[in-house]
């Protein structure tokens, strides 16, 4: 009996210390993980965070040496990030068998090359193609590495890849920002220039004009209206995308906002016949927020719901409470948006592939303009459409606190 008890208390003992081990197994893993990812996210480039993955790598498994190279794509070229005791001759000779531009498809082919002289290695795959590798030399110990010392090493690479990206495509962001602003600025002068010696001409200031010449100049007058509107809508997006959009906030009745954005309006719907219908209450509770960029919010909307109205149609704007919210909603009869699309609306330049939008003007900006607006004064915005049937775009506000 008493033996029988101290052999299962032995076997308890042996499960629990095996337990304990895959316990620390698993702390060690992930504490390896947060470093990983803590050097990618503090990392300035792409060799240097490199680098300190492989000390991380080279600490946790007390690995005798490692190397760690990445790809630079401006020169399609591999380059060195760090080696830390490498033979350099076995480096070179990796260099020089490295594909110039390494797809997807050559992984593979990479890390087991390497592993004929490095026991562990570990590419850092990119979504579209390799964009470093990593390899360590034998544990001090003398141990071999095991299976699961190689799914950690690889787990940790695939996490790292993926918070590159993820910055990568944040940097790629910010330079498409620049890039939008410098062509904005560099349009707005001769712009403006065009745009003077039109209306000079169109006004008779140097002479009486044919009617076909002045039909020419309305033309030209009409493509630079619509190269004006994309200037000033890129210029107002870069300014929000780089914070230099300051709100001006103040309590304020949204019926106010509603009532100026509509008189606004008015002359634009009634050329269409289109009537612009209004139920607000007056009662509804203060929001904080910027009148102005209130009112670009409600006008954007507004002014869409009446470019994609038929005719004599009708375009509604509602506001209520919803809890601690506020809700403004436009609707129309439109010709709608397809399931495939709506969720692409808030994109910048987005605009559907619908023969019927394609003949009225626009920059695909104004919704992107206006979610970033709504998203400054703590707000969301969604739509919900039938196609050939009609749209309602609606924003939220919260509640002013002093409500
Ligand atoms: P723009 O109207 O200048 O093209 P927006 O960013 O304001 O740009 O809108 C993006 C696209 O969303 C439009 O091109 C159109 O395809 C779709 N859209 C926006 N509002 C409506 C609406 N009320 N009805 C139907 N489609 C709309």
């Amino acid at each position: 009996m008493g033996d029988n008890a101290d052999a299962l208390m032995e076997q308890r003992l042996r499960q629990l210390e095996a337990e304990n081990w895959q316990l620390m197994r698993r702390v060690l893993q992930l504490e390896m993980l947060l470093d990983v990812l803590n050097e990618v996210n503090a990392g300035e480039t792409l060799p240097a965070t490199l680098s300190s993955v492989l000390s991380v790598l080279i600490g946790t498994f007390g690995a005798r040496c490692g190397l760690a190279i990445w790809h630079d794509d401006a020169n399609a070229a591999w380059r060195v990030a760090a080696n830390r005791g490498v033979d350099d001759a076995f480096v070179d000779a990796l260099l020089q068998r490295l594909p110039r531009h390494p797809q997807c498809d050559h992984a593979a082919d990479l890390t087991c090359w390497v592993e004929q002289t490095l026991p562990v290695c570990a590419c850092l795959q990119g979504k579209r193609q390799a964009l470093g590798l990593v390899a360590l030399g034998e544990k001090l110990t003398g141990e071999p590495f095991s299976a699961e010392d190689h799914a950690m090493v690889k787990a940790a690479m695939r996490e790292a890849a993926t918070a590159i990206e993820n910055s990568k495509l944040l940097e790629l962001s910010h330079l498409k920002d620049r890039f939008l602003l410098n062509i904005a600025h560099n349009l707005t002068n001769p712009l403006f220039g065009i745009e003077s010696i039109v209306k000079l001409l169109l006004n008779g200031q140097h002479g009486d004009l044919t009617p076909s010449q002045r039909e020419w100049l309305l033309n030209v007058q009409c493509g630079v209206q619509q190269l004006r509107m994309l200037v000033d809508d890129i210029n107002q997006l870069a300014r929000i995308n780089f914070g230099r959009l300051e709100l001006q906030r103040q309590p304020l009745q949204i019926r106010d906002v509603i009532c100026h954005t509509v008189a606004a309006a008015r002359a634009h719907a009634q050329s269409r016949h289109i009537t612009l219908r209004v139920d607000a209450p007056d009662n509804l509770p203060l929001v904080e927020g910027d009148f102005n960029c209130l009112c670009q919010i409600l006008t954007n909307l507004l002014s869409n719901a009446v470019k994609y109205s038929p005719d004599k149609s009708e375009v509604k704007i509602t506001a209520r409470q919803d809890a601690a919210e506020l809700i403004v909603s436009v609707s129309d009869k439109g010709i709608g948006i397809r399931k495939a699309d709506q969720k692409r609306l808030f994109q910048d330049f987005f605009r559907a592939d619908d023969a019927r939008i394609k003949r009225i003007e626009g920059t695909g900006l104004g919704l992107s303009i206006t979610k970033r607006l709504v998203e400054l004064h703590g707000g969301r915005i969604w739509a919900e459409s039938a196609f050939r049937k009609g749209s309602t775009f609606s924003f939220s506000l919260p509640l002013n606190s002093g409500n």
